[in-house]
């Protein structure tokens, strides 16, 4: 459980929004606490995860800071998802992992997983880097068996981890008794999810200081994990296509994987580089100092992704290929090992939070 001075001021800036209420149109977090007299530590971790940070709570607050009460929603919600990552992330020793990447880290990782394949291939398969090679052949650089081996094995794991964390995590906001989930319930969570309905409380535009709103923020959202999504198709359709079909890597440019993987790369450029750039327009108050290095890894190591990807799909005939793939698949390892650890697990955790919502709205009657 988080420490019991931020539970405390959890519970204070509850107790004093659920007899204030002015906030009650904003999102789906207000709405929640009024169906609670008293908060226990499940509910705030709950609530706390069901906040978008969208931010227009704290300039609407006539008890903010430096009013002595000391209301900052944003903030504590914000720490107390932090917190919840940490204690829910399985194995549990790699918790810390949480507060110790930045874009630095992210770098480094990417270019020590690189650097163990150049080597690896330096020494099994040193014609693979040979300058003449121009036949876009990347089974020829590392096998095919090597790729799936290594990344069947990262991937399952981080299937795993994610799983588990998210299971422990629904387990402590759902204890028993609390309304399950209807198909309904999981549509509405699902559509709330996917339109980031709660990242822009007051209107189409997200709110990024007082009196500042764009909808950008909601758009970089929404090509980020449109590019994701995009990218997990084009790799999805690749592997049918070698397993069902016999037909291998390199696909030309104009068959799907490559066109859903450009689709994707092209979304997971812009995404994470426009929300980088917001962030450092972003009003301070309205982030958890202790969280900005998580932001910072997952969009590196995204962008990092997408743009090597892209880069090798363009120069995949040329010399550089062989380079360039190992650089790419570095950079990819370093993402997926990082994914259960980072920034990452906050749609699994929102999303679960979404559909606790939708159920007790469906439970209760509500809208
Ligand atoms: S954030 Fe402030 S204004 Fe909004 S409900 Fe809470 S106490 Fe009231
Ligand atoms: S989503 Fe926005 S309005 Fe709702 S609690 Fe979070 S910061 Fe406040």
């Amino acid at each position: 459980m988080p420490p019991a001075d931020l539970l405390h001021r959890g519970e204070h800036t509850l107790t004093v929004c659920n007899s204030c209420r002015y906030c009650e149109q904003y999102c789906a977090v207000f709405p929640a606490m009024e169906r609670r007299l008293t908060f226990s530590d499940a509910d705030l971790v709950y609530l706390g995860n069901l906040c978008h940070n969208c931010g227009e709570c704290l300039y609407a607050c006539q008890y903010a800071p430096p009013h002595e009460f000391g209301i900052d929603v944003p903030r504590t919600m914000a720490e107390l998802r932090l917190h919840s990552y940490e204690e829910d992330c399985w194995p549990r020793p790699l918790a810390r992992a949480f507060r110790r990447q930045g874009a630095l880290t992210s770098l480094v990782l990417a270019a020590g997983f690189s650097a163990i394949l150049f080597a690896a291939t330096v020494q099994l398969n040193p014609s693979a880097l040979s300058p003449g090679r121009t036949d876009a052949e990347f089974y020829a650089v590392v096998p095919h068996g090597v790729m799936v081996a290594v990344f069947g094995a990262v991937g399952g794991f981080v299937a795993l981890a994610l799983g588990v964390s998210v299971w422990r995590y629904w387990r402590r906001i759902s204890p028993r008794g609390t309304p399950g989930p209807t198909p309904r319930a999981l549509a509405r969570a699902v559509r709330d999810a996917l339109t980031l309905r709660h990242l822009h409380a007051s209107g189409p535009d997200c709110v990024s200081a007082e009196e500042a709103r764009a909808p950008w923020r909601r758009w970089w959202h929404h090509a980020t994990l449109g590019g994701f999504l995009l990218c997990f198709a084009s790799t999805s359709v690749a592997a049918v296509y070698h397993a069902a079909f016999g037909w291998e890597a390199p696909h030309p440019y104009t068959s799907l994987p490559v066109l859903l993987g450009t689709a994707g790369g092209v979304g997971l450029v812009l995404g994470p580089a426009g929300q980088w750039w917001l962030r450092r327009r972003r009003d301070p108050a309205l982030a958890d100092p202790a969280q900005q290095g998580l932001d910072a890894s997952l969009l590196v190591l995204l962008w990092l992704t997408s743009a090597t990807g892209l880069l090798l799909l363009a120069l995949r005939a040329r010399t550089v290929m062989g380079p360039l793939l190992l650089v790419h698949l570095g950079v990819v390892l370093a993402l997926f090992v990082t994914l259960p650890y980072g920034k990452f697990v906050h749609g699994f955790y929102r999303l679960a939070a979404l559909v606790k919502d939708a159920a007790e709205r469906d439970a209760d009657g509500s809208v």
